[in-house]
């Protein structure tokens, strides 16, 4: 059946679905508390992608996270419609004791497979089922400019095995030029050598086109980001920043930061992934290694 109607076809009418319905994309913050995560989640809705489509008006101050919490929002880019969710976690590392920290993350990030799995063997199923299943899991690596920490390599060891990780450097803001180089040089080693795998992982390559851009993504990482909710005025335009005495840092600013090649490389190529190729993005393609790798290793 499937050589009758053509494979090509069916992706074809699967993917003129999903832009139509629009898709979910969910993200997870992860990592110490006070490093940025509520902010960048903020961050994130407010610049340019989805600045047009949402209406904020918030200017209180961000509230320490006390429990896993998700927000939506729904962005609309080239006719693709896209559910963001992101899920932000209460920092760990505040505890003396920090023995199996990353337990409620990981339960979380398993009942929402677990969630999609049932429905989606579900007899009476519905039409589309709600994809709450972790995509990717952006976990924020303190600026310390020595190296990475213990916990942190445990953390990302243990989530690498049901999520995607992307690392990013947290408050970078912090770090001079040649701090930051060095600082993303040294990580990028200690995740070699710690055996953590993140995303784009390079099994997943698929070609030689596919390799050559990942290897850019690889080699960018970590992205050392800022994030501000704030905006200020500079050069006559509004730009989300954070005002120190000695000037405005511009979050989307790429020479001041690398917020803006985490966004794009999350969202924009993510919309493009559904634009222009089929309905299942990578990322999605590669949660759905993950999840079997999950299935098999807990049966
Ligand atoms: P969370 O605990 O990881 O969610 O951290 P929050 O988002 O609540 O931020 C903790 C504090 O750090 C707040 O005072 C923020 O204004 C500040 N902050 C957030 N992002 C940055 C950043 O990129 N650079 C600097 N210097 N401070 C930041
Ligand atoms: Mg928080």
């Amino acid at each position: 059946l499937l050589g009758y109607i053509g494979i090509d076809t069916i992706i074809e009418q699967m993917r003129k679905k999903t832009m139509k319905a629009g898709f979910d994309f969910n993200i997870m913050v992860v990592g110490n508390s006070g490093l940025g995560k509520s902010t960048l989640v903020n961050t994130l809705f407010k610049s340019q992608v989805s600045r047009r489509s949402a209406g904020w008006a918030r200017d209180e101050k961000i509230p320490k996270t006390i429990e896993i919490k998700a927000v939506s929002h729904v962005l609309e880019e080239g006719g693709v419609k896209m559910k963001l969710t992101v899920v932000d976690t209460p920092g760990f590392g505040d505890q003396i004791n920090n023995d199996n920290c990353w337990e409620p993350i990981s339960k979380y990030i398993n009942e929402q497979y677990e969630k999609f799995l049932k429905e989606e063997v579900n007899i009476t199923r519905k039409k589309r089922i709600p994809d709450t299943r972790v995509h990717c899991c952006i976990y924020f690596i303190t600026p310390t400019g020595h190296s990475l920490r213990s916990l942190d390599i445990e953390f990302m060891k243990r989530l690498s095995h049901s999520v995607n990780i992307i690392p990013v450097i947290a408050k970078s803001d912090t770090m001079t030029i040649e701090e930051r180089l060095e600082f993303k040089q040294r990580v990028r080693k200690e995740l070699e050598m710690g055996g953590i795998e993140v995303y784009p992982q390079k099994e997943f390559d698929e070609d030689m086109e596919d390799k050559s851009d990942n290897d850019k993504i690889r080699e960018a990482m970590p992205f050392a980001v800022v994030g501000s909710d704030k905006e200020y005025q500079v050069n006559g335009k509004r730009v989300l920043g954070r005002k120190t005495a000695w000037g405005i840092v511009e979050v989307e600013n790429p020479n001041h930061c690398e917020f803006a090649q985490l966004r794009d490389f999350l969202i924009r190529y993510n919309m493009w992934c559904v634009a222009k190729r089929t309905p299942l993005t990578q990322l999605l393609h590669h949660s759905y290694f993950k999840y079997n790798r999950v299935t098999e290793a807990s049966s």
